[in-house]
């Protein structure tokens, strides 16, 4: 509601709002505006020049306009003066297609018309690491395996509990933090919410770990695979449905195998059949590559999925069903654009319902170790072009995520790849400089 955001900001002290978008790459691009000026704000929108974000637009566009949705008004913890608010991009009146957070709402409304109500909880893993980011931040985390390192959790204590004690005033219900598998590496969890509001939370968590990170002198990634030789950054997306009241899960079923209902099964089977497609958008860089498929990490495992395979409570595969009435979808990693993280799987998985999509034979072995004794389910894509042509083949996910999205996120992706093909490498010259 237009003049929601104004009393807001008298009820609690606000001067300045963020008024804050995402683009197609997951960046977070925002202005600030008085508080004086917020109500205008929410009528006509900030102006932005979309050419200058990664939003597939020319420096010939008309004004791009980011409307508030002050149902997502989030005061800054650490800064009170200050609140967040998630903007949906208008262009001369009309919604912009491509525009991550449009795309999930037209996303979910689709799924609502189904009688869909999809819940999902994001684990969005990061490192603490030197200023210059070329180092963990902690030079005495060094074990072997140091997931769960109690010293080493409480070495960065500061850090992770005041963003826990922001997280529980907010109101998100954190549950546990821990040391990940990686040296330098945690992983802070809240509980699961309706898609969007998940999205919201994804892209303001990544904001407030990287300004706590910041007030401490360090500096938080989420970058997919920062050290080749450790564990990367995953952001596995639990996943379930509900009906329309979001009270009954309908993807529970106490008959069924692994307690996943019929039309859970069909919904993975959409999130299995789509699999290469989609990790163009779970798994967007060039480095998300090096996460997946991976040589096994110092610690003993990647953690990370190489085939698309399912199975129940097993973390070697790309989709564990932990217990009944959910699933757990693996392959995302710290890149993904928040928004379309959501997006992606509500549409693979809508494109499942609707097509009655069986996910395959469940695989209940250790993948890592005997992964090569599964000879008929698809590798997952082995670099970001071979998943842009996945995608780029796939036209019914295609279609559902959104032509124009899809034409815009093809394009702007190829750019990047081609940028990075372009880019000789330290490798290459030790390898071919003497042939
Ligand atoms: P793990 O590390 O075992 O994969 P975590 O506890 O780190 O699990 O994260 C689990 C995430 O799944 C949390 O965000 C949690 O709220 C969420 N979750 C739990 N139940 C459901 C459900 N029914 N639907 C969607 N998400 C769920
Ligand atoms: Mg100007
Ligand atoms: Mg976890
Ligand atoms: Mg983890
Ligand atoms: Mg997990």
């Amino acid at each position: 509601m237009a003049g929601d955001l104004a009393a807001f900001a008298q009820e609690n002290g606000i001067k300045y709002f963020m008024i804050s978008f995402t683009d197609l790459f997951g960046g977070q691009r925002a202005k600030l505006v008085p508080a004086a000026a917020i109500a205008d704000m929410e009528e006509e929108g900030a102006g932005f020049a979309g050419f200058a974000t990664w939003l597939d637009m020319t420096p010939a566009h008309p004004d791009l306009f980011a409307i508030p949705d002050a149902s997502s008004v989030i005061q800054l913890p650490w800064k009170k003066d200050v609140a967040w608010v998630a903007a949906d991009l208008f262009m001369e009146g009309k919604s912009v297609a491509q525009a991550p957070r449009n795309t999930l709402k037209r996303l979910m409304s689709e799924a609502a018309a189904e009688g869909m109500h999809v819940k999902t909880g994001v684990e969005a893993e990061f490192f603490l690491l030197t200023p210059d980011g070329n180092q963990i931040s902690d030079a005495s985390d060094t074990a072997e395996k140091p997931c769960y390192d109690q010293q080493a959790v409480m070495r960065r204590y500061d850090v992770i509990a005041e963003i826990c004690d922001h997280m529980l005033e907010l109101g998100w219900k954190p549950y546990q933090n821990d040391h990940e598998d990686a040296n330098g590496q945690f992983e802070m969890n809240w509980e699961f919410d309706d898609a969007l509001a998940t999205a919201d939370k994804h892209s303001f968590f990544k904001f407030m770990v990287k300004s706590v990170a910041e007030k401490h002198g360090l500096r938080a990634t989420f970058m997919p695979k920062p050290f080749s030789h450790l564990t990367g950054n995953g952001c596995h997306c639990h996943i379930s449905v509900w009906d329309e009241s979001g009270k009954t899960n309908v993807f529970a079923d106490p008959d069924m195998e692994l307690g996943l209902s019929a039309r859970g099964r069909t919904f993975l089977g959409g999130i299995m059949t789509h699999a290469s497609a989609l990790a163009a958008i779970t798994n967007p860089t060039v480095n998300s590559y090096k996460r997946i498929n991976a040589p096994r990490t110092t610690s003993g495992a990647t953690w990370a999925p190489n085939t698309v395979t399912w199975t129940g409570n097993n973390r070697t595969h790309m989709v564990r069903v932990p217990g009944p009435g959910r699933f757990e979808l693996r392959l995302p990693d710290g890149a993904a654009n928040p928004y379309l993280l959501q997006a992606i799987i509500i549409a693979a998985g809508l494109n499942g319902v609707k097509a009655k999509a069986d996910p395959g034979k469940r695989y209940d072995i250790d993948m890592y170790q005997e992964g090569h004794l599964v000879t008929d389910a698809p590798r997952l894509p082995l670099n970001l072009l071979d998943a842009m042509r996945d995608y780029d083949a796939d036209s019914g996910l295609k279609a559902t995520m959104g032509e124009e999205f899809s034409a815009a996120y093809l394009k702007l992706k190829r750019d990047e790849w081609n940028a990075f093909a372009s880019h000789l490498t330290d490798w290459e010259r030790q390898n071919t400089l003497d042939v």
